[in-house]
């Protein structure tokens, strides 16, 4: 920590909410620049509709989901329509204040007419979405998963899952929603920082047991009963890649506009909490995406009304500290520079004091002599820092090369689904080449907005104009579609954001190839627009050499 400010670079930077900082020119930051904005309720379900819209079958995860009070008409529309078709059909929705977190200001109601139009909706924007009513329940109780995902790339993609999450559970049995239950949020919703407060909640050093466990008891008790659980974590790394595909556009606009290409940078890796519910058919559904998931390895306990102490939580410990130590293992500098598997001595020192036994037993079982030689060397040089335990030492250690071999370190907890599973998944980053094109055309470096005169050189040199589509077409397509995303944005920036140029291609590209399904008529624009491209810079080249 530097509380009178930093003076020298930093190899990794551990920010606590947000990138920012203008400061920084090498290294790597914990926090992508825009994340917090870009997993925002209202921002997710956004870019989760554009993916469904192109993808329907591949973005069934997400609940359907509209975005108040924008779209509180066409909710109101819809769900009569879908009523109307199917009588049966007696839905329940959820609203989520954006920007929300811990189920503040959350409620579910039966008909779309209940939503709570007083206390100003203007103000506190909120997105409704369908109520998941058959969750999968466990002991009779509604819970859900809590993952750890590492992003460590966002050029190339590179994401990590860590191999167990929390399971947070409801303190009361649950029962499907009726006008009688709608309002029990110890039934419906999961959080803790609510069940905490509940009289059933019970803290357990087992991580199998009460109210917060580990992800894997769960899939021991699934499989037990015969599920497929195998199945369940290839559905759940699908759900995961998918999601981050539909948020790295945002991100890379971004970026680029705060670590801007040829200048110097740091590069930016983040943990994201993903929080998932599993359906009583086992199928998952993402909730939300966190960018800033606690960390905490302690609870509050409340010793007496209002008194509350912080003990240790076994099973925060057991499952966060693994993420938070493979995520340094991933990104220390110190691997780059020596190019093998060495974790510095230092860094090992640092941050694994209490796992010193674990290290010493790795080291027993070693098979290579030399190796396991060196090992015990370093071992009796860790026990004597360790005692020793002053800064002195910790720079002494530093100093010499001394490592720790990465053999002797716990498994990997992290795994890499991406670029691992890419294959699957490349045809869905078409969003990302859309984004590709409008960071192209932004031209003033630092910016996220594309201004007119960007917008038309994009037309102009994508030859996307004729006479059936003429410029004077043009300009009212941008100030059309400019003008509703400025007067529903949360930024009141001027110029066109990425999602209303997204909304503008598809636009073109229905109007281009108007027979196809909406991916194939992206698809074929892009691929026009990429070509047309790589042609004039060609020319451009040509030109310049003669
Ligand atoms: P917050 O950021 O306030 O925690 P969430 O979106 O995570 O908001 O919702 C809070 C809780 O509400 C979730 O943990 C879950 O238990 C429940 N929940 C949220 N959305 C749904 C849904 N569509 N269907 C069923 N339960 C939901």
């Amino acid at each position: 920590q530097f509380p009178l400010g930093r003076r020298l670079p930093c190899d990794i930077y551990w920010h606590g909410v947000s990138f920012h900082d203008n400061n920084i020119f090498s290294g790597q930051v914990n926090k992508f620049p825009g994340m917090m904005e870009t997993v925002r309720k209202i921002t997710l379900s956004r870019a989760m509709r554009t993916m469904k819209n192109l993808f329907p079958v591949e973005y069934n995860f997400y609940p359907q989901s509209w975005i108040l009070p924008e779209e509180l008409s066409l909710f109101v529309e819809e769900v009569r329509t879908m009523k109307d078709s199917d009588p049966s059909w007696k839905p329940t929705f959820i609203v989520k204040p954006d920007g929300g977190c811990q189920g503040d200001g959350i409620y579910l109601i039966k008909d779309p007419g209940d939503i709570r139009l007083t206390g100003s909706i203007q103000s506190r924007p909120a997105v409704v979405q369908e109520y998941i009513c058959k969750p999968l329940l466990m002991d009779k109780l509604k819970f859900d998963i809590r993952l750890y995902v590492l992003l460590k790339s966002l050029e190339p993609l590179e994401i990590y899952i860590a191999k167990d999450g929390l399971s947070r559970f409801c303190t009361e049995p649950y029962q499907e929603p009726t006008l009688k239950n709608l309002h029990q949020v110890f039934m419906h919703l999961t959080n803790y920082s609510l069940n905490i407060h509940s009289g059933n909640f019970i803290h357990s050093d087992s991580v199998n047991t009460g109210s917060k466990r580990t992800f894997s008891s769960i899939l021991c008790r699934l499989s037990s009963r015969g599920a497929d659980v195998k199945k369940l974590w290839s559905d759940i790394i699908s759900l995961v890649i998918k999601t981050i595909i539909a948020l790295t556009p945002e991100l890379k606009v971004y970026y680029q506009s705060d670590i801007p290409a040829g200048k110097p940078g740091p590069t930016c890796f983040q943990i994201l909490g993903f929080d998932i519910l599993l359906m009583k058919n086992l199928k998952p559904m993402l909730l939300e995406v966190n960018a800033n998931p606690s960390m905490r390895i302690e609870h509050e306990q409340e010793l007496s009304p209002g008194v509350f102490e912080n003990v240790p939580s076994p099973v925060d410990e057991e499952v966060k500290v693994a993420v938070i130590r493979d995520t340094l293992r991933l990104v220390d500098p110190q691997k780059k520079k020596r190019k093998d598997t060495h974790l510095s001595f230092h860094t090992y020192l640092l941050i694994f004091p209490t796992q010193f036994q674990s290290l010493l037993v790795g080291i027993a079982g070693m098979k290579d002599k030399q190796h396991k030689h060196h090992s015990l060397k370093l071992s009796l040089k860790l026990k004597f820092y360790l005692k020793l335990g002053s800064c002195q030492a910790l720079e002494q250690a530093r100093e010499g090369s001394q490592e720790v071999p990465e053999a002797a370190l716990p498994s990997l907890c992290l795994k890499q689904v991406f670029p691992k599973y890419a294959g699957e998944f490349s045809h869905l980053r078409l969003v990302d080449r859309v984004a590709a094109l409008f960071i192209r055309f932004l031209g003033v470096k630092g910016t996220t907005r594309l201004g007119p005169t960007g917008f038309r050189t994009f037309i102009r040199n994508c030859r996307l104009s004729n006479s059936n589509f003429s410029m004077a077409a043009v300009d009212i397509l941008y100030i059309d579609i400019t003008r509703r995303w400025n007067s529903v944005g949360i930024e009141k920036e001027s110029g066109m954001c990425l999602q209303a140029f997204v909304e503008a291609f598809f636009c073109l590209a229905r109007r281009k190839y108007k027979s196809l399904p909406l991916h194939e008529q992206v698809l074929a624009l892009i691929e026009v627009c990429e070509c047309r491209l790589a042609a004039l810079r060609r020319r451009r080249l040509v030109w310049g050499c003669g």
